[in-house]
């Protein structure tokens, strides 16, 4: 429409801000819409998946066109970098509501805007949820870069939802059209696969036999299928921790990694921080099915990196960084994680972290902590060490 926004990527201080804050499949959704005039006062709507509120801002009250959004997000900075959007825009979002990847949607949506995920377990279990949850004439519309869309993508929304045809490309965009005409009535595509849970063998580091823990994993958890590799050589690598030891597991996922030092030292403090709602969730699960006895000890904190943590409080931090936002490849949610690490934690207090060798993270915690000990390494990944001075 004639309005023009100024959107930013969130947290607004991040190193990549050179990175765009919407891309040419939002561009494009917009431009449908407006053309086949498919909202209109009091259409229901619901956002998924809208990364920094190029969607949401456009539909933000005005006027007559009072369209009632939801937005949902599975990520905790999306929803913050929406609600910043539309503050920095002075938006009325009086019509906007967010909720979360594990909300119950409402079953009263006429129109669904959908971001294709990257995931395909994320897409499964949202198309299954929506399927679920709205009336069969409901208008979906999805959007991705073009590149993105294969045939195993198209076969996935035929599957789950019913009739599935694809636009033009424009821009190297493209939309994805389903009608809710699929009535196979299998428990295989009404039921949801996620969680998935495996098990892993926790060999103790004091002398109590070894044990098997089960892991629960949401369907946008990292490492969903089986332990993360680089997680594994981690917990083979963890430093010894003392009872009432304050512990952070940053970047938590499925928290295996705060499960394992609390299957070791039962009486350590544990906050597990992620920015996924899916990641928080399936660790507290993991907590409360394997260590019941320490649930007392565990905070479930969703969070971006380590904001609004006291600093000089915590003994230990411990880190798997991420290298991704979205689609975009950075490094700039490591960087946040360390400088806030370094800020957080005691004197005389310890980050550990693991990388792939190539991404150098020892670099980093040297520029940062003035200090760097090699703890372990193998072909594939490294284990650092700083202590905060
Ligand atoms: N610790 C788990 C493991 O080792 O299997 C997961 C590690 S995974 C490489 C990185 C995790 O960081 C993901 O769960 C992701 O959701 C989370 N993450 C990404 N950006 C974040 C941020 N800004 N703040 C907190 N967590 C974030």
């Amino acid at each position: 429409n004639d309005r023009n926004l100024f959107l930013s990527r969130f947290p607004a201080a991040q190193v990549n801000r050179s990175l765009q804050a919407w891309d040419s499949a939002d561009e494009y959704l917009i431009n449908h819409i407006e053309e086949q005039g498919l909202i209109n006062a009091n259409t229901k709507v619901a956002i998924f998946n809208d990364a920094f509120g190029a969607l949401t801002t456009n539909f933000c009250h005005s006027g007559s066109e009072n369209a009632e959004v939801v937005c949902i997000n599975d990520s905790y900075i999306s929803s913050q970098g929406i609600s910043y959007n539309i503050e920095q825009n002075s938006l009325d979002d009086s019509n906007i509501t967010q909720l979360n990847s594990l909300d119950a949607l409402p079953n009263d949506i006429d129109v669904i805007l959908y971001k294709i995920p990257k995931s395909k377990a994320m897409l499964i279990e949202q198309l299954i949820q929506i399927k679920q949850s709205v009336s069969d004439n409901c208008i979906f519309i999805a959007a991705d870069r073009a590149k993105e869309i294969h045939s195993a993508t198209l076969k996935v929304f035929e599957k789950y939802l019913g009739t599935t045809k694809t636009s033009l490309a424009v821009k190297k965009a493209r939309l994805v059209f389903c009608q809710f005409d699929c009535h196979i009535n299998n428990k295989q595509v009404n039921h949801s696969p996620f969680p998935t849970v495996w098990t892993i063998t926790h060999k103790s580091t004091n002398d109590s036999p070894s044990r098997e823990l089960s892991v629960s994993n949401h369907a946008n958890v990292y490492a969903r299928e089986k332990l993360d590799i680089g997680a594994r050589y981690f917990i083979e690598n963890l430093p010894k921790v003392a009872a009432n030891s304050k512990v952070i597991d940053l970047g938590c996922g499925n928290g295996v990694i705060g499960l394992t030092v609390l299957a070791n030292q039962p009486e350590a403090h544990v906050q597990f921080i992620d920015e996924s709602t899916m990641a928080i969730a399936s660790a507290e699960q993991n907590i409360k099915t394997n260590l019941p006895e320490s649930i007392e000890n565990c905070q479930f904190i969703l969070n971006d990196s380590l904001t609004d943590i006291e600093g000089g409080s915590v003994d230990l931090i411990l880190c798997n960084p991420p290298f991704h936002q979205n689609t975009a490849t950075t490094d700039h949610i490591a960087w946040q994680m360390f400088r806030d690490s370094h800020r957080v934690l005691k004197k005389g207090g310890e980050l550990r972290i693991i990388g792939n060798r190539q991404l150098a993270y020892h670099i980093k915690l040297q520029r940062l902590f003035g200090n760097e000990t090699l703890i372990a390494s193998n072909n594939k990944f490294v284990t650092h060490s700083a202590i905060k001075k």
